[in-house]
């Protein structure tokens, strides 16, 4: 196949061949197919901004992949590579991930062509509110259509410039913090949006090892406490995965691998340290206690049991597949693993909990902040204090019946109620579960099926046909 043959697909061409797998085995109409995988529409601006008395242009894109469902969400990521093929494959992703975890949105994402650590805060600030001008006024961003999220060098920061913009340009619409996510609590956002994707990742982790025949299958010892993990990139998901697995799972971080190398310890990084170690010296050098290497092309071949690609996209290629040492890669990154590596290391027995469903963690709580704005009220406001009087009642009458004083674990647990971060983080393991044991219908039930990513693409494909069928093309 010519596929086979070609040194470097595009980004959409990866993501489309995966595609291609599972609708062969859906054996889906070629029409519905074209339909499903073309992107709806794409828009190139480019613009100028005044920094220090000289004029510099920027180009940024914005690309709507589907609008089956409204409004089409994905994220913004601000980066010196990134171009319009990538925009277009990270928006079809966002399509087929919105479908797995059942967030009732098409998928969009956005690009600024920029490296952030050359501007100072202001700079920023001027070009990200220029960029989010000229996506409102070409109908690429409102609360109602197209509602973007941190990506790649963006985070709250961006999202409340973004917001405001939107608020200036339209006072009228009562829904206006609705029109990003990702934004600070005390801007409209959400408690527990910046862990989110990272958070995800390991409930989604956690949720695979409650399932003793794929972590046999995979070739893995049954507990995850324990397991020697590999991280590449400790932004903001690889962090938050690396440290939650580090303090609650008990797994071991023998490594961290980051732009400017990798750090090794074989009995395990406290994560926690060496973020701060890396904000203070904008490097992970010199961190005490493990031994650093700047090579870290040989970090992804580091011989583990869990390696987790959390930085960029194509990052395990058919170079270096062969070298991989590891039983399970869990996809935090976008697109880590290309079409023509994914074959080699399926063929080599080495599964793949894949982007579209592992990252989806981000999006599912992007969503609950989203509701939380048009909704207009903060989730367990109304309920929180009602079910602590009612946990507390509980205990009273346990007490009378027993005639003792209840344990303090039971006083704490019953006489608690939900606040905004306990509901969001239970309705995001609740999705990573339910997500997962959708996935596994479709490996179980389907002789065609041999891996999770064809699985997760066959269940998104499912719902999304439904929805078109649904529709109807006019
Ligand atoms: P980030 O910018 O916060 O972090 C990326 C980290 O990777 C940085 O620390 C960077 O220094 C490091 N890095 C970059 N290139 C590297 C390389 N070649 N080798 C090692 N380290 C490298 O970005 P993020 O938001 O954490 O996103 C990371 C990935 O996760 C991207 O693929 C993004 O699309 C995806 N993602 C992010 C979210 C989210 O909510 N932020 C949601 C879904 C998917």
């Amino acid at each position: 196949m010519e596929k086979k043959n070609n040194p470097s697909l595009s980004f959409s061409a990866n993501v489309n061949f995966m595609i291609d797998r599972a609708l062969t085995v859906l054996k889906i109409d070629t029409g519905i197919s074209n339909s499903i995988k073309t992107c709806n529409s794409t828009i190139k601006v480019s613009f100028p901004v005044e920094i220090n008395g000289r004029i510099e242009v920027f180009t940024g894109w914005r690309s709507v992949h589907s609008d089956h469902r409204l409004p089409s969400k994905g994220g913004i990521r601000f980066a010196p590579i990134v171009n319009e093929d990538e925009v277009e494959a990270l928006a079809s992703l966002m399509t087929y991930k919105c479908a797995i975890v059942d967030v009732p949105f098409g998928g969009s994402k956005g690009g600024l062509l920029i490296d952030p650590s050359k501007y100072t805060r202001d700079d920023m600030q001027r070009i990200t509110r220029r960029f989010a001008r000229e996506l409102i006024r070409k109908g690429y961003l409102s609360p109602a259509t197209n509602v973007p999220a941190p990506d790649m060098g963006t985070g709250e920061r961006e999202m409340a410039w973004i917001t405001d913009t939107y608020k200036q340009l339209h006072p009228e619409d009562i829904n206006y913090l609705g029109c990003v996510t990702g934004k600070p609590v005390a801007h409209g956002g959400i408690r527990g949006r910046v862990e989110a994707t990272g958070r995800g990742v390991v409930y989604a982790i956690r949720e695979f090892f409650r399932h003793a025949d794929d972590v046999k299958a995979a070739g893995l010892t049954p507990k995850l406490g324990g397991k020697r993990i590999v991280v590449q990139g400790l932004g903001n998901v690889g962090y938050y995965a690396a440290k939650l697995l580090d303090e609650e799972d008990q797994s071991k971080i023998i490594a961290i691998i980051e732009r400017d190398g990798v750090l090794v310890n074989e009995d395990g990084l406290c994560v926690e340290d060496v973020r701060m170690h890396m904000n203070q010296h904008k490097t992970i050098e010199g961190f005490p206690g493990a031994v650093f290497s700047e090579n870290i092309a040989a970090g992804l071949e580091i011989e583990c049991d869990i390696l987790i690609p959390a930085a960029m996209e194509a990052q395990i290629t058919k170079e270096n597949a062969h070298n991989i040492k590891t039983k399970l890669i869990v996809e935090a990154a976008n697109g880590p693993v290309t079409f023509e590596a994914d074959d080699i290391l399926q063929q080599r027995g080495i599964t793949i909990l894949p982007d579209a469903y592992i990252n989806a963690g981000g999006v599912t709580v992007s969503y609950f902040e989203w509701v939380r704005n048009i909704a207009h009220i903060r989730f367990g406001r109304m309920e929180r204090r009602h079910d602590e009087m009612r946990g507390a009642q509980m205990l009273k009458v346990i007490e009378n019946m027993t005639g003792e004083k209840s344990a303090s674990w039971m006083q704490k647990e019953l006489a608690h109620g939900a606040d905004e971060l306990d509901l969001v983080r239970s309705g995001l393991d609740d999705t990573m579960r339910n997500s997962y044991q959708q996935l596994k219908e479709i490996y179980q039930s389907n002789d065609n099926v041999h891996d999770f990513r064809t699985a997760a693409y066959v269940v998104a494909i499912q719902k999304l046909v439904r929805a078109y069928i649904d529709i109807g093309v006019y």
